[in-house]
């Protein structure tokens, strides 16, 4: 490839080519659909080599993807016939104990960032999946356990150091280029390469955590219990109700839930999910905050083929369960699930114009989570997981968070975010990325 040695000359980081030792497991990320063959893989050592690279896709006109930690459903951090700009091996955290802040860099996962920050005692609110990586989770807005008590990843987020498109290195925060540093708290990778992150910690741990195995012929009364149980709970709840296949084949209620408050507290707090039936297993205990954010890796093998969708509703009402279970019965693969995240507390305490991560207030995400081994059945599942969204749609509140879609076009994306916010994105756009060079995300078209 034209051009090649001089950008290997130019990194400490390698910069592979088809053929090369690494390549394919270099393209390889977390959803096995996707098969895509970069131009060149360069995987970056330091800002340096992210500059570097950028600047080889730009005047070369190829196209680009940014990669954290390669678990965007549609695969975004790998390109086909362009630059991979391979951020996995940036990921050092530095944590300040004194003031409670870590900066990361921009290709750190959450299993490497809360490795640092429990050393101290402090964590922030971060994917439940270890390998997910820090940048397209907080970009979107970022989902976990602590969100109910310490809000949204990105609401965490003091302050980010961005490459833009035109090569220059910029700081966005509350106080330097604001409106870039908006964008960046739901707007996904469409504004620049983020190759620090900088956030908030709080004291977290020992949590009171773990898993509730519930059997599914409780499902309906369980659901509807769960409705009201985790909307009340106090913030220090983080909980997750899942319509689960257990590895012996029967199907199941799987709640995780994570204490972030006193252990005392917490034990008062989850008995009635406890004990409103006999469960099947109760592994809740005390914990640290490290073990319950390595539990759901469990269902979650990496390089399956996956396809999602999800939905926020206000309410599981009976209707809406009976939808639920009923379609859950008929699922087509056993690692497929339905998982109900629920939100509430700090995420919704936060103004709805702080960030550009829309729709706060709604009391649950619920995402269709179609995992399969076999090629074989891709139009089975994922057939399932769409008919999961139009059967959930009468029950839906608002649009989408799109870190949990399988695909969305420009016109499905406005509704993400509504007409109002997705403006304000386009703006902010058409000022750091005018000719669309970040493109291979949820795109927002200048
Ligand atoms: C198993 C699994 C578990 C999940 N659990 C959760 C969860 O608990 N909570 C939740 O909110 N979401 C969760 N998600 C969804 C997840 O947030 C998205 O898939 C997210 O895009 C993953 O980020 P990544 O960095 O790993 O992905 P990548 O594929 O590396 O990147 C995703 C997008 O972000 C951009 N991007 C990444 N890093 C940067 C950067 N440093 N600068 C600029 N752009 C960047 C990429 O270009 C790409 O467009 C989960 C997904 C999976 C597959």
């Amino acid at each position: 490839m034209q051009g090649i040695e001089q950008l290997r000359a130019a990194m400490r980081g390698a910069a592979l080519l088809p053929g090369d030792a690494g390549y394919d497991a270099g393209r390889e990320i977390f959803n096995g659909m996707i098969d895509r063959r970069p131009a060149v893989i360069a995987q970056c050592s330091g800002v340096a080599d992210v500059m570097r690279s950028l600047e080889f896709a730009v005047t070369r006109s190829l196209p680009l993807s940014v990669r954290c930690g390669g678990h965007s459903l549609p695969g975004y951090g790998v390109c086909d016939g362009g630059v991979m700009i391979d951020l996995e091996k940036m990921n050092h955290v530095y944590v300040d104990p004194v003031t409670r802040t870590a900066r990361a860099q921009g290709g750190a996962n959450w299993g490497q960032f809360d490795h640092e920050t429990q050393a101290f005692g402090l964590a922030t609110t971060g994917g439940l999946v270890r390998s997910t990586g820090i940048g397209g989770l907080t970009l979107a807005g970022g989902h976990g356990f602590l969100m109910r008590r310490y809000g949204l990843a990105c609401d965490n987020l003091v302050s980010a150091d961005v490459l833009t498109a035109s090569g220059r290195m910029v700081k966005a925060s509350a106080t330097e280029n604001s409106e870039l540093f908006w964008a960046l708290r739901g707007g996904g990778g469409n504004f620049g390469i983020v190759t620090s992150f900088h956030y908030q910690l709080h004291q977290v741990g020992p949590v009171l955590g773990g898993v509730l195995l519930i059997p599914f012929a409780e499902a309906h009364a369980q659901l509807k219990f769960y409705d009201s149980f985790s909307v009340s709970a106090p913030d220090e709840l983080g909980v997750v109700a899942a319509l689960a296949t257990l590895p012996d084949g029967t199907k199941a209620v799987v709640h995780l839930a994570c204490y972030c408050g006193p252990l005392d507290q917490g034990e008062e707090v989850l008995r009635p999910i406890r004990t409103r039936c006999a469960p099947i297993a109760d592994q809740i205990q005390p914990m640290p905050y490290t073990a319950v954010q390595s539990i759901v890796e469990h269902f979650n093998p990496r390089g399956m083929r996956n396809y999602w969708k999800m939905v926020y509703v206000n309410e599981l009402t009976d209707d809406a369960i009976a939808t639920l279970t009923e379609h859950y019965a008929k699922v087509p693969a056993p690692l497929t699930h339905i998982v109900v995240y629920s939100l509430g507390g700090r995420v919704a305490a936060v103004p709805d114009s702080d960030t550009a991560v829309s729709y706060r207030r709604s009391r649950h995400a619920v995402i269709g989570i179609g995992m399969w081994e076999d090629p074989a059945d891709d139009a089975k599942v994922t057939a399932w997981v769409r008919e999961f969204a139009a059967k959930m749609q009468p029950f839906a509140s608002a649009g989408f968070y799109p870190n949990y879609e399988a695909n969305a076009d420009a016109g499905a994306l406005v509704s993400a975010f509504g007409e109002e916010k997705y403006q304000r994105l386009v703006a902010v756009k058409r000022q750091y990325d005018p000719n669309n060079v970040f493109r291979l995300n949820q795109n927002i078209v200048p």
